[in-house]
């Protein structure tokens, strides 16, 4: 990756305008890894340098943690060919700090994605081993019924074989299209949809209101996004 112009993210991280950034650059007062910066528009990842400005360390490996209500027609990912992607709904004083979405939604899913650059974090909330809840909220061709409820309390078998995790459906509209909310333990490709599928019913809206301890703002509206709090920081760490 080919990072981005040092006197961009320096500024970003307000040590000044980018033209500020020249200045200093030229009068030899920015070194990168150890060696004094000619040029400001050298490209680096803001995480993995070290950078001291008249020789005081800037606290360049930063970590950034947003919540955004994914809106649908757009991909979950950094980079796509055809489609729009995530990335491309963020500020670019944010956008410069790489952040990636954590764990995929459907291109026509809505709701909460979790964007950070913390690798670790993202290991933490995708282990299969750690079951992390996601709740989600779905309308559903067909009466969805206590049958239903059962059968996802033990575990459905997918199109594939794969017996999912018990998960936890709740009917909050029964009628020709149903509204539930399906509370599932892994993360499997589609597997909304293929469960609903399985027992016969086919998702028409899908959202994501909470990963973990994290719910959707609602205040959100689709293709927004906003850093999270410390609060709700903490409740990931
Ligand atoms: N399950 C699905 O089928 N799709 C999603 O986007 C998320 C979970």
């Amino acid at each position: 990756s080919g990072g981005e112009r040092l006197d961009k993210v320096l500024a970003h991280m307000g040590i000044g305008s980018r033209k500020d950034i020249k200045k200093l650059v030229r009068a030899g007062r920015v070194v990168v890894d150890g060696r004094v910066v000619t040029d400001a528009g050298m490209r680096v990842v803001p995480w993995e340098v070290s950078i001291l400005v008249d020789g005081e360390p800037v606290d360049y490996r930063r970590f950034i943690y947003l919540m955004m209500n994914k809106p649908p027609g757009v991909i979950t990912a950094t980079a796509d060919a055809r489609h729009p992607v995530v990335t491309d709904l963020l500020a670019e004083e944010h956008r410069v700090l790489r952040p990636f979405p954590v764990g995929r939604l459907d291109k026509d899913t809505e709701g909460l994605l979790i964007l950070t650059n913390d690798g670790q974090l993202a290991h933490r909330l995708l282990s299969p081993h750690r079951h992390v809840p996601k709740v989600y909220y779905a309308r559903v061709e067909g009466q969805v019924g206590d049958r239903d409820v059962a059968v996802f309390a033990r575990g459905v078998t997918l199109d594939d074989g794969y017996v999912t995790q018990p998960g936890e459906l709740r009917i909050l509209h029964a009628g020709d299209v149903s509204e539930v909310e399906l509370t599932i333990y892994e993360g499997k490709y589609h597997q909304v949809k293929r469960m609903f599928a399985a027992v016969g019913k086919r998702v028409v809206y899908l959202k994501r209101m909470a990963m973990g301890p994290l719910w959707l703002d609602e205040r959100l509206a689709p293709g927004e996004y906003r850093p999270l709090t410390e609060e709700e920081w903490r409740t990931l760490m």
